[in-house]
């Protein structure tokens, strides 16, 4: 049996605690802040359970021989992870690239953890364990997992224990045989509705004497002490569908998570008092890339998406022919082929860690930098093609139904290309793609969802073929000299 998305959403009742606008909430799934997003997220186990799509979207598990999600193979050639990559592809279309955190990104994420389990047998025989254990665990449940890996902001200048709280930033404060306790906080949690379990970890730097901040470990969302803190949801106050139709679907909802004495058993201990291996389980092993490559797959979906709003901006107000908007159009779709280009490029020049194809990790670091800086300038483009039209628009569908104003609504919105409805159905789309509150959270969570611009950098440096790209120009000038100067003349 395949998880479908009524599983989901009955895995999602699970008496987690959600605050929101003041109030612990009871049920999420059926709170008009979060059951729209739930209910997206659940289409997509749909989508994997329907029968014609079983073959592109699962596989047969190797341990339960039960077929779940392809976000949870492990690809060994180039051909497996282009298999791979389709399934997640097909997930991101159904988004529109808009669920930044589907399942397949922290699945991703541990998938790279478990081919690198190598590491961790290095550093422990039991959290070695834990990993292969919680990986098959996940995988066979086909569970959708998000990830806090991030130390909240206060005072960036210092480190984590230099913070006026020793447990603002989540640490171990307890242990015993049965496990760890954890209290303090990380951001920021995105789609903690959404899922069912959360990863909770450092990516920051740890340096010797902060190990109580090195632990990495899977906590279920709805553990005794775990506080689920909202951000104000944008699906909530969406008037309709119509209206706000990404809103209305896509918000995944992000959030701080408040670890107040959670208790983790040791079988879900990943790092335990480790510095280095806190570090290593990033980028020692295919952990960081492999969860990133499933980002950029999911951006190029999205800009498609975007290129299609575009190219329907310019028709819909008659501008589409124009040279420069033809330019204009070039451009974007020059950039979305770039990214397409790139996905596609990282995987036939990935490499094999042990048995396990990877992807190309300098083209997928340069990808996370160019397409950080693209998206902005991207989505600058498309208001650029709007004009006024994203803002000229009934204020809401309630407008439709008073015949006054909806002959004004037929007398003023007209396009070449499609009757009033149909341009502000358009210009309403557009709107909140890339100008709601909904749109801009967007435009924050594409620039700084795995780290801000200089962090990818770091990263792009980091694996960047130097020896290569400096033996060029070492070859070059060991071809000349400086010409021997003429003998000087004694006279
Ligand atoms: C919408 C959204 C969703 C997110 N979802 C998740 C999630 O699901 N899980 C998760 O773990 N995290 C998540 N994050 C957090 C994300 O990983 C962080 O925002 C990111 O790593 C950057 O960290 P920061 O926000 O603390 O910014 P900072 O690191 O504080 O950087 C902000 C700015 O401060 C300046 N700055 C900071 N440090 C330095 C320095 N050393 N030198 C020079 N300049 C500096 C730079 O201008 C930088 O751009 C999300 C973030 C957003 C916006």
């Amino acid at each position: 049996m395949v998880k479908d998305g009524s599983k989901h959403i009955q895995s999602l009742r699970d008496g987690r605690q959600i605050f929101i606008d003041g109030r612990l909430v009871a049920d999420h799934t059926e709170h008009p802040a979060f059951r729209n997003a739930v209910a997206s997220a659940a289409s997509l186990f749909d989508y994997q359970a329907q029968p014609q799509n079983l073959e592109k979207m699962t596989f047969a598990s190797p341990t339960s021989g039960e077929r779940v999600s392809r976000m949870w193979q492990l690809p060994t050639s180039l051909a497996e992870l282009v298999e791979r990559r389709r399934a997640l592809e097909s997930w991101a279309e159904l988004t529109c690239g808009m669920l930044g955190r589907s399942p397949d990104h922290v699945a991703s994420c541990i998938s790279g953890m478990y081919m690198g389990l190598d590491l961790f047998e290095r550093h422990s025989a039991q959290r070695a364990s834990a990993v292969r254990e919680y990986f098959e665990y996940a995988r066979d449940r086909d569970l959708y997992l998000t990830y806090v890996i991030i130390s909240p902001q206060a005072d960036r200048g210092k480190d984590a224990s230099q913070q006026s709280d020793e447990y603002l930033v989540a640490g171990v404060c307890d242990e015993d045989r049965e496990g760890i306790t954890i209290r303090g906080a990380k951001m920021l949690g995105t789609s903690c509705p959404l899922a069912n379990e959360v990863f909770v970890g450092a990516i920051q730097p740890l340096k010797p004497g902060e190990e109580k901040y090195s632990f990495t470990a899977m906590v279920p969302l709805n553990a005794k002490g775990l506080k689920i803190l909202s951000r104000k949801s944008f699906e909530e106050h969406a008037v309709s569908q119509f209206d706000s139709p990404l809103t209305s679907a896509f918000d995944e909802n992000d959030a701080v998570l408040y670890f107040d004495e959670v208790k983790v058993p040791w079988e879900r201990v990943f790092v335990h008092d480790d510095v280095q291996l806190a570090q290593a389980q990033w980028h020692g092993i295919p952990t960081h890339a492999y969860q990133n490559y499933q980002c950029q797959i999911r951006l190029m979906v999205k800009l498609r998406f975007l290129l299609g709003l575009a190219k329907k901006i310019a028709d819909t107000n008659g501008i589409g022919n124009f040279p420069q908007v033809r330019e204009t159009l070039g451009q974007l779709a020059a950039e979305t082929a770039m990214v397409e280009g790139m996905v596609v490029g990282m995987e036939a020049s990935g490499y094999h860690y042990g048995k396990y194809f990877v992807p190309n990790t300098a083209l997928l670091y340069s990808a996370m930098v160019l397409t950080q800086q693209l998206y902005p300038r991207f989505v600058t483009t498309l208001r650029e093609l709007s004009g006024g039209g994203m803002i000229m628009l009934p204020s809401s569908i309630d407008d439709f139904t008073n015949p006054e104003i909806a002959r004004y609504i037929g007398l003023t919105q007209r396009s070449p290309a499609t009757d009033s409805v149909g341009r502000v159905k358009l210009f309403k789309l557009a709107w909140d793609a890339v100008g709601s509150e909904f749109g801009s959270r967007h435009l924050q969570y594409e620039m700084f969802y795995a780290g801000a611009n200089m962090v990818t950098r770091g990263h792009a440096f980091r694996t960047c073929d130097w020896a290569r790209a400096v033996g060029l120009v070492d070859n070059l000038m060991s071809r000349y000299e400086l010409p021997q100067a003429e003998p000087q003349k004694i006279t």
